[in-house]
Protein backbone atom coordinates (compact mmCIF):
# COMPACT_ATOMS: atom_id res chain seq x y z
CA UNK A 1 0.00 0.00 0.00
CA UNK A 2 1.10 3.38 -1.11
CA UNK A 3 2.06 5.38 2.54
CA UNK A 4 2.79 9.23 3.12
CA UNK A 5 6.14 9.28 1.59
CA UNK A 6 5.43 7.45 -2.06
CA UNK A 7 2.23 9.58 -2.20
CA UNK A 8 4.05 12.92 -1.62
CA UNK A 9 6.67 11.22 -4.22
CA UNK A 10 4.24 10.93 -6.52
CA UNK A 11 2.47 13.95 -6.21
CA UNK A 12 5.45 16.23 -6.21
CA UNK A 13 6.38 14.77 -9.87
CA UNK A 14 2.53 14.87 -11.34
CA UNK A 15 2.65 18.11 -9.81
CA UNK A 16 5.66 18.84 -12.31
CA UNK A 17 4.23 17.35 -15.54
CA UNK A 18 0.46 18.55 -15.35
CA UNK A 19 0.47 22.07 -13.35
CA UNK A 20 -0.64 24.61 -16.35
CA UNK A 21 -2.10 21.40 -18.31
CA UNK A 22 -5.85 22.10 -19.90
CA UNK A 23 -7.60 18.58 -19.36
CA UNK A 24 -9.11 18.02 -23.39
CA UNK A 25 -11.28 15.01 -22.21
CA UNK A 26 -12.47 12.25 -19.35
CA UNK A 27 -12.01 8.43 -20.16
CA UNK A 28 -14.24 6.69 -17.42
CA UNK A 29 -12.92 2.83 -17.66
CA UNK A 30 -14.75 2.07 -14.40
CA UNK A 31 -17.74 4.03 -13.32
CA UNK A 32 -16.85 3.11 -9.21
CA UNK A 33 -13.41 5.08 -9.35
CA UNK A 34 -15.61 8.58 -9.95
CA UNK A 35 -17.67 7.79 -7.67
CA UNK A 36 -20.49 7.08 -10.47
CA UNK A 37 -20.41 10.74 -11.51
CA UNK A 38 -21.57 11.01 -15.16
CA UNK A 39 -20.91 14.45 -15.57
CA UNK A 40 -17.24 14.17 -14.71
CA UNK A 41 -16.06 14.53 -18.04
CA UNK A 42 -18.17 17.35 -18.94
CA UNK A 43 -17.56 19.37 -15.75
CA UNK A 44 -13.53 18.82 -16.13
CA UNK A 45 -13.41 19.53 -19.79
CA UNK A 46 -12.00 22.92 -20.56
CA UNK A 47 -10.50 23.43 -17.02
CA UNK A 48 -6.68 24.15 -16.51
CA UNK A 49 -4.85 22.45 -14.03
CA UNK A 50 -3.66 24.97 -11.12
CA UNK A 51 -1.90 22.99 -8.47
CA UNK A 52 -2.16 19.23 -6.34
CA UNK A 53 -2.00 19.67 -3.02
CA UNK A 54 -2.38 16.56 -0.28
CA UNK A 55 -3.46 16.32 2.96
CA UNK A 56 -2.66 12.46 4.70
CA UNK A 57 -2.46 10.48 1.67
CA UNK A 58 -5.34 12.61 -0.47
CA UNK A 59 -4.32 14.38 -3.29
CA UNK A 60 -5.92 17.34 -4.28
CA UNK A 61 -5.89 19.06 -7.61
CA UNK A 62 -6.90 22.32 -7.92
CA UNK A 63 -8.50 24.04 -11.47
CA UNK A 64 -8.02 27.72 -12.66
CA UNK A 65 -10.88 29.99 -12.40
CA UNK A 66 -13.28 27.02 -11.07
CA UNK A 67 -14.38 26.04 -7.98
CA UNK A 68 -14.03 22.69 -8.73
CA UNK A 69 -11.84 20.32 -7.22
CA UNK A 70 -10.48 16.79 -7.74
CA UNK A 71 -9.88 14.64 -4.76
CA UNK A 72 -7.63 11.48 -5.43
CA UNK A 73 -6.67 8.52 -3.44
CA UNK A 74 -4.38 5.50 -4.41
CA UNK A 75 -5.82 3.19 -1.27
CA UNK A 76 -3.97 -0.31 -1.46
CA UNK A 77 -3.50 -0.83 -5.14
CA UNK A 78 -3.78 3.24 -7.36
CA UNK A 79 -1.21 4.82 -9.20
CA UNK A 80 -1.01 7.39 -11.34
CA UNK A 81 0.71 7.45 -14.35
CA UNK A 82 1.52 10.18 -16.47
CA UNK A 83 2.51 9.16 -20.39
CA UNK A 84 4.00 12.10 -23.01
CA UNK A 85 5.03 11.17 -26.27
CA UNK A 86 5.71 7.39 -25.33
CA UNK A 87 7.48 8.66 -22.26
CA UNK A 88 6.06 7.03 -18.93
CA UNK A 89 6.32 8.33 -15.45
CA UNK A 90 4.75 8.19 -11.98
CA UNK A 91 3.71 5.44 -9.49
CA UNK A 92 1.87 4.58 -6.47
CA UNK A 93 1.54 1.12 -5.95
CA UNK A 94 4.62 -1.21 -6.93
CA UNK A 95 4.81 -1.39 -10.33
CA UNK A 96 4.62 -4.34 -13.06
CA UNK A 97 5.49 -4.05 -16.60
CA UNK A 98 1.61 -4.62 -17.31
CA UNK A 99 0.73 -1.58 -15.26
CA UNK A 100 2.90 0.55 -17.99
CA UNK A 101 1.14 -0.70 -20.92
CA UNK A 102 -1.82 2.21 -21.39
CA UNK A 103 -4.42 1.87 -21.01
CA UNK A 104 -3.86 -1.68 -19.69
CA UNK A 105 -6.42 -4.11 -17.65
CA UNK A 106 -6.35 -2.19 -14.59
CA UNK A 107 -6.72 1.25 -15.88
CA UNK A 108 -9.74 3.02 -13.88
CA UNK A 109 -9.32 7.04 -15.55
CA UNK A 110 -7.62 8.33 -18.07
CA UNK A 111 -7.31 12.20 -17.90
CA UNK A 112 -5.93 12.96 -21.76
CA UNK A 113 -4.48 16.51 -21.55
CA UNK A 114 -4.07 18.91 -24.96
CA UNK A 115 -0.50 18.90 -26.02
CA UNK A 116 -1.42 15.09 -26.16
CA UNK A 117 -0.11 13.69 -22.89
CA UNK A 118 -2.53 11.59 -20.52
CA UNK A 119 -2.87 10.78 -16.96
CA UNK A 120 -3.61 7.84 -16.11
CA UNK A 121 -5.12 6.29 -13.00
CA UNK A 122 -4.70 2.65 -12.32
CA UNK A 123 -6.15 0.56 -9.39
CA UNK A 124 -6.50 -3.14 -9.60
CA UNK A 125 -8.24 -3.11 -6.23
CA UNK A 126 -10.64 -0.30 -6.96
CA UNK A 127 -10.49 1.15 -3.63
CA UNK A 128 -8.85 4.09 -5.31
CA UNK A 129 -10.52 6.93 -6.52
CA UNK A 130 -10.92 10.20 -8.19
CA UNK A 131 -13.95 12.37 -7.63
CA UNK A 132 -14.95 15.63 -8.27
CA UNK A 133 -15.29 17.43 -5.23
CA UNK A 134 -16.60 21.47 -3.86
CA UNK A 135 -14.87 23.99 -1.94
CA UNK A 136 -16.90 22.44 1.11
CA UNK A 137 -16.14 19.06 0.71
CA UNK A 138 -12.39 19.87 0.30
CA UNK A 139 -12.83 21.68 3.75
CA UNK A 140 -14.03 18.88 5.15
CA UNK A 141 -11.53 16.25 3.97
CA UNK A 142 -8.77 18.58 5.36
CA UNK A 143 -10.38 19.47 8.47
CA UNK A 144 -10.24 15.40 9.06
CA UNK A 145 -6.51 15.20 9.21
CA UNK A 146 -4.04 16.13 12.29
CA UNK A 147 -0.92 18.14 11.79
CA UNK A 148 2.06 16.24 9.65
CA UNK A 149 4.85 15.90 11.61
CA UNK A 150 6.92 16.80 8.82
CA UNK A 151 4.75 19.88 8.20
CA UNK A 152 6.89 23.50 9.33
CA UNK A 153 3.82 24.52 11.77
CA UNK A 154 3.67 21.34 13.26
CA UNK A 155 4.19 21.61 16.97
CA UNK A 156 5.77 18.76 18.75
CA UNK A 157 4.60 20.23 22.42
CA UNK A 158 1.02 20.31 21.72
CA UNK A 159 1.74 16.36 20.53
CA UNK A 160 3.22 15.66 23.80
CA UNK A 161 0.55 17.46 25.71
CA UNK A 162 -2.60 15.43 23.48
CA UNK A 163 -0.74 11.98 23.35
CA UNK A 164 0.31 12.34 27.11
CA UNK A 165 -4.01 12.32 27.90
CA UNK A 166 -4.49 9.56 25.77
CA UNK A 167 -4.99 5.89 27.43
CA UNK A 168 -4.41 4.34 23.91
CA UNK A 169 -0.82 2.73 23.15
CA UNK A 170 1.48 4.97 21.53
CA UNK A 171 1.29 2.78 18.38
CA UNK A 172 -2.83 3.37 17.91
CA UNK A 173 -1.77 7.46 19.08
CA UNK A 174 0.26 7.35 16.00
CA UNK A 175 -2.04 5.27 13.58
CA UNK A 176 -4.97 8.52 14.47
CA UNK A 177 -4.76 10.43 10.91
CA UNK A 178 -7.35 12.70 12.85
CA UNK A 179 -4.84 13.81 15.57
CA UNK A 180 -0.84 13.24 13.90
CA UNK A 181 -1.78 12.69 10.29
CA UNK A 182 0.63 10.88 7.70
CA UNK A 183 2.14 7.81 9.29
CA UNK A 184 0.88 4.33 8.24
CA UNK A 185 2.21 1.21 9.63
CA UNK A 186 5.55 0.66 8.40
CA UNK A 187 6.64 4.20 9.84
CA UNK A 188 5.09 3.70 13.27
CA UNK A 189 6.90 0.92 13.97
CA UNK A 190 10.47 2.10 13.02
CA UNK A 191 10.12 5.64 14.62
CA UNK A 192 9.01 3.95 17.67
CA UNK A 193 12.38 2.20 17.44
CA UNK A 194 14.59 4.91 16.94
CA UNK A 195 12.60 6.52 19.80
CA UNK A 196 13.15 3.61 21.90
CA UNK A 197 9.66 3.25 22.64
CA UNK A 198 7.71 -0.14 22.89
CA UNK A 199 4.35 -0.18 20.75
CA UNK A 200 2.07 -1.07 23.43
CA UNK A 201 2.67 1.38 25.92
CA UNK A 202 0.19 3.70 26.88
CA UNK A 203 0.47 7.71 26.08
CA UNK A 204 -0.99 8.60 29.48
CA UNK A 205 2.30 6.13 30.84
CA UNK A 206 5.31 7.83 29.37
CA UNK A 207 7.05 10.77 30.32
CA UNK A 208 7.02 14.12 27.98
CA UNK A 209 10.63 13.69 27.46
CA UNK A 210 10.06 10.28 25.85
CA UNK A 211 6.68 11.59 24.03
CA UNK A 212 9.26 14.12 22.53
CA UNK A 213 11.56 11.62 21.18
CA UNK A 214 8.36 10.02 19.78
CA UNK A 215 7.80 13.04 18.19
CA UNK A 216 10.74 13.81 16.63
CA UNK A 217 11.36 10.22 15.47
CA UNK A 218 7.88 10.45 13.40
CA UNK A 219 9.02 13.94 11.53
CA UNK A 220 12.52 12.33 10.93
CA UNK A 221 11.53 9.12 9.55
CA UNK A 222 9.01 10.48 6.60
CA UNK A 223 11.22 13.10 5.90
CA UNK A 224 13.95 10.38 5.26
CA UNK A 225 11.44 8.35 3.08
CA UNK A 226 10.50 11.30 1.10
CA UNK A 227 14.53 12.09 0.48
CA UNK A 228 14.57 8.61 -1.00
CA UNK A 229 11.61 8.40 -2.69
CA UNK A 230 9.47 6.10 -0.51
CA UNK A 231 9.29 2.46 0.65
CA UNK A 232 7.56 0.34 -1.48
CA UNK A 233 7.21 3.05 -4.29
CA UNK A 234 9.02 2.51 -7.99
CA UNK A 235 9.71 5.02 -10.20
CA UNK A 236 11.37 5.12 -13.54
CA UNK A 237 11.69 7.22 -16.56
CA UNK A 238 12.48 9.73 -15.38
CA UNK A 239 15.21 8.90 -12.72
CA UNK A 240 16.56 5.77 -14.54
CA UNK A 241 14.79 3.37 -13.21
CA UNK A 242 15.85 3.91 -9.46
CA UNK A 243 13.30 2.13 -6.81
CA UNK A 244 12.61 3.85 -3.52
CA UNK A 245 14.65 2.57 -0.89
CA UNK A 246 13.74 3.63 2.07
CA UNK A 247 13.03 -0.49 2.34
CA UNK A 248 17.19 -0.57 2.72
CA UNK A 249 17.19 2.03 5.99
CA UNK A 250 13.83 -0.24 7.87
CA UNK A 251 15.60 -1.84 10.96
CA UNK A 252 12.23 -3.28 13.13
CA UNK A 253 9.11 -3.65 9.93
CA UNK A 254 9.05 -6.88 8.63
CA UNK A 255 12.35 -8.15 10.41
CA UNK A 256 10.69 -10.92 13.16
CA UNK A 257 13.30 -13.45 13.87
CA UNK A 258 15.81 -11.47 12.78
CA UNK A 259 18.92 -10.01 15.47
CA UNK A 260 17.84 -6.18 16.01
CA UNK A 261 21.02 -4.46 14.02
CA UNK A 262 21.66 -2.36 17.92
CA UNK A 263 21.74 -4.85 20.40
CA UNK A 264 21.31 -8.13 18.19
CA UNK A 265 17.80 -9.34 20.51
CA UNK A 266 15.45 -10.62 17.81
CA UNK A 267 12.75 -8.72 16.62
CA UNK A 268 9.35 -10.07 17.47
CA UNK A 269 6.06 -9.37 15.81
CA UNK A 270 2.57 -8.61 17.71
CA UNK A 271 -0.55 -7.21 16.84
CA UNK A 272 -1.11 -4.05 18.45
CA UNK A 273 -3.70 -1.59 17.37
CA UNK A 274 -5.09 -4.20 15.05
CA UNK A 275 -1.98 -4.28 12.96
CA UNK A 276 0.98 -6.33 12.55
CA UNK A 277 3.35 -4.64 15.06
CA UNK A 278 7.36 -5.37 15.12
CA UNK A 279 10.08 -3.59 17.94
CA UNK A 280 12.90 -5.14 19.67
CA UNK A 281 12.36 -6.02 23.32
CA UNK A 282 15.35 -4.39 24.30
CA UNK A 283 15.67 -1.61 22.85
CA UNK A 284 12.08 -0.18 23.24
CA UNK A 285 11.16 0.13 26.72
CA UNK A 286 7.54 0.21 28.11
ZN1 LIG B 1 17.60 -3.95 20.04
Amino acid sequence: MPELPEVETVRLQLRQKVRGKTIACVEVFHPKTVAHDRAIGRKLKGLTIADIDRVGKLLIVSFQDSAHHLLAHLKMTGQFLYVDKGKVSGGGHTLSPIDTTLPSKHTRVAFHLEGGSTLYFNDMRLFGYTKLASPREVEEARAAFGPEPISDTFDVEAFVRGAKKRRTPIKAILLDQSFIAGLGNIYVDEALFRAGVRPTSLGTSLSLPRLRLVAVAARDVLSESIAVGGTTFQHFADTGGEKGNFSDYLRVFGKQNTPCAVCGTNIVKIRCAGRGTHYCPKCQKP
